[in-house]
């Protein structure tokens, strides 16, 4: 009767063992799945369309070109406080919350090696200088504005392709991406792009069109809603998982 406890006691034990060692086994599989939105590989260029992406509004609807003076000042997702809004008439211009997020990680270093830049195709001169004014006075953390971060990954250098005026044009496909490629030198394959969409499928235009000679081409991810931390986050997991 002893002898049977204590041989259950080794068996229960050696059962234990074996778990807790094939728990341990499990781990380093795992693990890569989940981090890889987190963990790069990082684009070199991340591209982000501006209205109804990385803000809220559609430039061609707004009233006025913002002023300095017309700013809202609020919170930046817990870093303090800065200019939240920029005010054109009575519409209130913001970032989405993916972006922000975005933006402040890119801010602090977080994506080593990725550079950011925007493609929009503004539909007028006036939605363009509406777009611009806004990028200048939105601030990502306090005392830095979008506009700055553009040029900071650039050491001042505006390689940004905002409009559809020429040599522009509404196909980002065919005027926007080429501009960029030529003034950033990354190549296609080694970018990611955010564009709502709704008004034109410029995410598979650009993705089929805009293609290295090794068949690979821009990461594109579709942001119906606007940018949120969700589609930021598989943006990033898409980019890691195609293999660059
Ligand atoms: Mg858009």
């Amino acid at each position: 009767m002893v002898r049977r406890h204590w041989l259950a006691f080794v068996l229960l034990g050696l059962l234990w063992h074996r778990l807790a060692f094939t728990g341990l086994r499990w781990q380093p599989a795992i693990r890569p799945v989940f981090r890889r939105a987190g963990q790069g590989p990082y684009p070199e260029l991340c591209v982000f369309d501006l209205d109804a992406c990385l803000w809220d509004k559609e430039m061609y609807e707004m009233e006025a070109i913002p002023k300095d003076s017309d700013v809202v000042l609020g919170d930046l997702r817990g870093r303090g406080e800065g200019v939240t809004g920029v005010m054109s008439g009575a519409d209130k211009i913001s970032l989405h919350k993916g972006a922000m997020k975005a933006l402040q990680d890119h801010a602090d270093g977080k994506y080593p090696g990725m550079k950011i830049a925007v493609a929009s195709s503004a539909d007028t001169p006036f939605a363009e200088k509406v777009g611009r004014k806004a990028l200048s006075l939105l601030e990502v953390l306090p005392g830095l504005t979008v506009w700055q971060l553009l040029l900071r990954d650039w050491e001042g250098k505006d390689v940004n392709q905002i409009g559809r005026q020429p040599p522009l044009s509404s196909n980002k496909a065919r005027t926007h991406f080429p501009r960029l490629k030529e003034a950033t030198g990354v190549s296609y394959d080694r970018m990611l792009f955010f564009d709502d969409c709704l008004w034109g499928d410029h995410c598979g235009m650009v993705a089929q069109a805009c293609r290295e000679t090794n068949g690979r081409g821009v990461v594109t991810v579709r942001t119906p809603s606007g940018l949120g931390e969700r589609e930021w986050d598989r943006g990033l997991a898409m980019y890691a998982s195609a293999g660059r």
